[in-house]
């Protein structure tokens, strides 16, 4: 097709539509022109496709086609395994092909900022090298297919709280060196077919329209070529979204929109170039789509359950394993306790909540044991089933304990209120630790907790969240049948005082990031805090060597040796620090990583190829700085056998005047507001819902405290909701919080793009909201 052609033929109208889905998940097609439609679902760790014409959602609420449910991102990051992660993303191609879908949604990028971002379980790492890297590897084998990833949520959406109205407050340095980089890297050497925009806003500007991240970064930087889209629901201004290059809109809707835009080209606010641009890019990918779909493919789903399972026993992280409790020995009297070993927690809630094609319990595969309850499915318990526990456990060889996070702890659409496990798991480990020494705990969970009762018990063997064959993948750990080769991609601090943004994380509408590029264990690091267990760290039922380790030029090499007695993966990582920075810098970063599969008495050699990027900070651009560098391997970010220092020829770099003697030199010391907005470039004013000063950014949540027209509309929409819910208002069912969060706590603006009418009753409320009820009376008339 001559896609210039084609445009020439179409009314501005039909190009304006065809930059907006038709349905929740399709782009819309035109016969006439031969254009096709393509056809979308979420990821990114299994497929949910829902049938158009059903009931359709973006909360992982109504029901999908069945499919593979790998284990969410927290374990396969916790692979650090390329190679695994592109077959990852092959299979998800596949079940797309087969289930005649063109783009799946993920993988997501976003950096774990906080434990306790409801969405961590769905992201890969507090580091954004790890996870640029693991995120390309999935995109090539997805892509491999020809199915297309839609790489999200561009950019910093790191924290669910008010996530359709909060402001990223961020200096320009940690958005390239942190919260940018991962996009960066992925789509720069992946490619990905989409990249999709996020619903909060960053220095002010909603990602849907923000021309400096779309185009001026992602196209022109980075020479991204497929087509940005927005996350479902979040256009803020088509016009401006356009300028920008955000091309299609999702789920489409909000006619109002579309007239806009018309009026636009009109008056000469919007050029038509800039909708053919998107129109162009659009077409592309449909008629790419619709040739790979023309052939019909069969998945193997029996091949993905193994390979969900190997990425389950491959991601998961030997925590602690005194005096080698584990594997456990066949044949001994074990008992099993824990509502979870029956009723796995094997995925997270919310959009990537995947109907699942074969699910295993821990259960099947340990029938033949004692088995104690401990607490039920909502993480509570009593006196009775401690005593049970207490009593079987005294009796037992060894014990293992299914603890972790149930499903209403942690969501999409809302951050966890604290890092601490239900008082019901900690007192059932705590009941089994007492009555025998030989205890072990499996946890499932998609993001740190704390474990102060992890020195009370022998082993922990950290699941994450562990997919479909998390019973099988449990069972063959415990036993020795597979070996633990899972390192942490993400750091495990002791409590979460700990964590540097703990003071005004999610305490507020706006994301502030103050602690900067200081984040995960480039903080810990250097504020010189212990943590409980370190980014980059995980046992082994084997032992590893590190020797002969070489620095030669570009060329890094180090040798691995197994010294154990049976086979085991260890992965090698290189990290880089400068010493004495005149530009404050973390004290390393990772930089490479290797894994290496040993046999028992093997060695392996492991080399690097170091390159300018590894030597580079933000200062206007990305700049090799000259300097004094430490090149440290090792198998953890804590344990570093080796390190050798080499001179780096590269630029000077600006040392701003604002750095010294500030917080950002040490990390120590209080991180004060007034050292930030000087790092910052300007003050912030931090957002405060007053009455009377309520706008279209307002939400009914926080207009109903001052205003009664809002508390009755709270109302009506916690009864609506609550009618999904055999009529109970249930704030413990994450499935009921989202909800309320995408209704009640977001802006009545994006109410009014969802809702499709413009002005009138949505101005019409707030005016009253701000108690000017014949304004809004009036206003609502009007429109
Ligand atoms: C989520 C996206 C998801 C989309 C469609 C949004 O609420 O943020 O990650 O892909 O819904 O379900």
């Amino acid at each position: 097709m001559n896609v210039k052609e084609t445009l020439k033929k179409m009314t501005l109208q039909e190009k304006v539509q065809l930059c907006a889905g038709v349905s929740f998940w399709e782009s819309k097609g035109f016969e006439q022109y031969d254009i096709p439609s393509f056809f979308m679902c979420d990821g990114p760790s299994g497929l949910r496709r829902q049938e158009l014409g059903g009931d359709t959602d973006m909360l992982g609420i109504n029901q999908s086609a069945p499919s593979t449910c790998f284990p969410a991102s927290v374990t396969t990051s916790n692979t650090w395994d390329k190679d695994l992660l592109y077959q990852l993303g092959k299979a998800l191609g596949e079940e797309a092909r087969d289930q005649k879908v063109s783009v799946v949604l993920g993988p997501g990028v976003n950096i774990k900022r906080n434990p306790l971002c409801g969405r961590n379980f769905e992201y890969f790492s507090e580091d954004p090298i790890q996870a640029g890297i693991l995120a390309a590897e999935y995109i090539k084998g997805m892509q491999s297919t020809g199915v297309g990833c839609s790489i999200k949520h561009f950019a910093c959406n790191s924290q669910e709280k008010d996530r359709f109205s909060s402001d990223g407050v961020i200096d320009e340095r940690t958005l390239r060196e942190i919260y940018l980089k991962a996009f960066e890297i992925a789509v720069k050497t992946a490619s990905p077919a989409t990249v999709m925009s996020a619903y909060p806003k960053v220095n002010g500007v909603h990602c849907s329209d923000d021309k400096k991240l779309l185009n001026d970064i992602l196209r022109k930087e980075w020479g991204f070529d497929g087509i940005v889209m927005t996350d479902w629901g979040g256009m803020n201004n088509r016009i401006e979204a356009m300028k920008a290059g955000n091309d299609l809109m999702m789920p489409g809707g909000s006619d109002y929109m579309e007239k806009d835009v018309i009026e636009a080209v009109k008056n000469g606010g919007l050029d038509e170039k800039d909708i053919d641009k998107c129109c162009e890019r659009i077409i592309r990918l449909t008629l790419k789509a619709a040739e790979v779909l023309k052939e019909e493919y069969r998945a193997d789903y029996a091949k993905h359950h193994d390979l969900a399972v190997e990425i389950a026993e491959k991601g998961a992280v030997l925590l602690k394993n005194k005096g080698s409790l584990l594997p456990l020995k066949q044949g001994k009297k074990i008992l099993i306790v824990g509502s979870m070993a029956k009723d796995v927690r094997y995925q997270g809630a919310g959009s990537s909540h995947v109907n699942p094609k074969h699910l295993e319990q821990p259960i099947d595969y340990l029938k033949d044991y004692e088995y104690a309850e401990g607490c039920d499915e909502r993480g509570d318990t009593d006196e009775d089933l401690l005593k049970e526990v207490e009593r079987k456990a005294a009796e037992a060889d060894a014990v293992v304990v299914f603890a972790g996070l149930p499903d209403r702890y942690e969501s999409e659409g809302f951050d966890r209120d604290s890092m601490k496990m239900p008082e019901g798991h900690v007192q059932m480990i705590e009941a089994a630790a007492k009555a025998n020494p030989n205890t072990a705990v499996v946890l499932l969970c998609g993001s740190p907790v704390e474990c102060d009762w992890a020195d009370d018990v022998k082993a922990v063997l950290y699941m994450g969240l562990a997919g479909e064959g998390a019973g099988k993948a449990v069972y063959d750990l415990l036993f020795g049948k597979a070996n633990p080769s899972g390192k942490l991609s993400e750091t495990w601090p002791y409590h979460y005082e700990d964590v540097i943004s703990s003071s005004y994380y999610a305490k507020s509408r706006d994301a502030l990031y103050m602690e900067g590029i200081y984040v995960g264990y480039r903080y810990y690091d250097k504020a010189n805090i212990d943590v409980r267990w370190p980014y980059g760290y995980g046992l082994s039922y084997t032992k590893f060597e590190l020797s002969d380790f070489d620095v030669r030029k570009n060329k890094v090499t180090v040798r691995v040796t197994n010294t154990g007695k049976r086979a085991g993966i260890e992965t090698v990582q290189l990290y880089i620090g400068e010493n004495d920075p005149k530009l404050h810098r973390p004290i390393r970063e990772l930089k490479h990583f290797e894994k290496v599969d040993l046999k028992a008495g093997e060695s392996k050699t492991v080399s690097f190829e170091l390159n300018d990027s590894d030597f580079t900070v933000w200062d206007d651009s990305f700049k090799k700085v000259k300097g004094n560098y430490r090149i440290e391997v090792g198998t953890s970010s804590r344990d570093l056998c080796f390190s050798k220092n080499i001179k780096v020829n590269g630029e000077d770099v600006k040392v701003p005047k604002w750095q010294k003697d500030s917080w950002y030199e040490t990390c120590k010391g209080v991180l004060s507001r007034t050292e930030w907005e000087k790092m910052l470039g300007r003050k912030y004013v931090p957002y405060k819902a007053v009455k009377g000063q309520y706008t279209m950014e307002s939400s009914v949540e926080e207009m109903k405290e001052h205003s009664l027209i809002m508390k009755i509309m709270y109302k009506a929409v916690e009864k609506t909701i609550a009618k999904g819910f055999d009529g109970r208002i249930d704030y413990e069912n994450p499935e009921f919080r989202m909800l309320m969060n995408a209704s009640a706590g977001s802006p009545i603006r994006s109410i009014q793009i969802s809702g499709g009418i413009k002005g009138g009753i949505f101005e019409g409320l707030v005016a009253m909201a701000n108690g000017h009820y014949i304004q809004g009376i009036l206003r609502m008339i009007k429109g």
